[in-house]
């Protein structure tokens, strides 16, 4: 597995120019963390901006159209968030799902399109409460991966990151205990090199998200086959997200 956990903090729908000042903490501090590799999500309205801000961390977008530019009213291509600086994608977003609809055949279209324009994809995946309880947690996240991931990636370890995020730990400050986190993240890793082949598929990171703290960062991102975390609600201010880099 890569050595260097990933950290990426998705900022949803939050943010004003005002916290541009919080990206640029984020950045100088994460100058001095070279064994983390460090990213944003910020809104599209603060893509460009964001990426002038900063100098040594990571910045994506938390969506995009699966298509080329063109008569779209309100919506952003890949290009386009490729343009403003995006290196990433954060896609499959339980958040997208529920609200917009977004099934496994239009995440997919999302990615193809977000891999064309040279970026990286961050495919999440996660189980509602409802499917743990029946225990089935892991063959339901492996038939959602399998049908949102393109069939084929060019160099998947450069351009594919999994975030394994189950609904019911999103925003509630529960967690799933390191056991199950470890053995969904095996389940995932089985998959991928099924898809993409054992050489390729053993460096792809498998971040682990849903109410990830400075407090419980250290724990769950000791778990096996834990590349890093994608962080919500904690990704907000620099002093928390800072808190989950130093943790990592
Ligand atoms: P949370 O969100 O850290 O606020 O739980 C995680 C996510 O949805 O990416």
């Amino acid at each position: 597995m890569a050595e260097r956990p990933y950290i990426v903090g998705n900022w949803k729908m939050n943010g004003t120019r005002s916290m541009l000042a919080e990206a640029r903490a984020i950045d100088r501090s994460s100058q001095r963390l070279m064994k983390v590799e460090v990213a944003l999500a910020p809104p599209f309205t603060l893509l460009h901006a964001v990426h002038r801000e900063v100098e040594q961390i990571g910045v994506g977008a938390q969506d995009c159209h699966p298509g080329a530019d063109g008569a779209h009213t309100g919506d952003i291509s890949a290009s386009m968030v490729s343009d403003a600086g995006a290196k990433f994608v954060i896609l499959g977003h339980s958040e997208r799902r529920q609200d917009h609809g977004e099934t496994n055949t239009l995440i997919r279209e999302k990615a193809e399109a977000a891999l064309s324009a040279g970026m990286r994809v961050i495919m999440c995946c996660g189980e509602t409460e409802a499917v743990r309880d029946e225990g089935k947690a892991e063959s339901f996240v492996s038939r959602q991966l399998k049908a949102s991931l393109p069939e084929r990636i060019e160099s998947v370890t450069d351009s594919l990151t999994i975030a394994y995020e189950p609904i019911w730990a999103i925003g509630t400050g529960r967690t799933p205990t390191v056991e199950d986190i470890e053995a969904m993240h095996r389940t995932i890793r089985t998959l991928l090199v099924d898809l993409f082949g054992a050489e390729e598929a053993e460096e792809v990171r498998i971040l682990y998200g849903g109410s990830v703290n400075a407090e419980n960062a250290k724990e769950l991102l000791s778990a096996d086959e834990v590349g890093g975390a994608l962080v919500g609600g904690a990704s907000l201010t620099a002093e928390s997200f800072l808190g989950i880099v130093i943790a990592a």
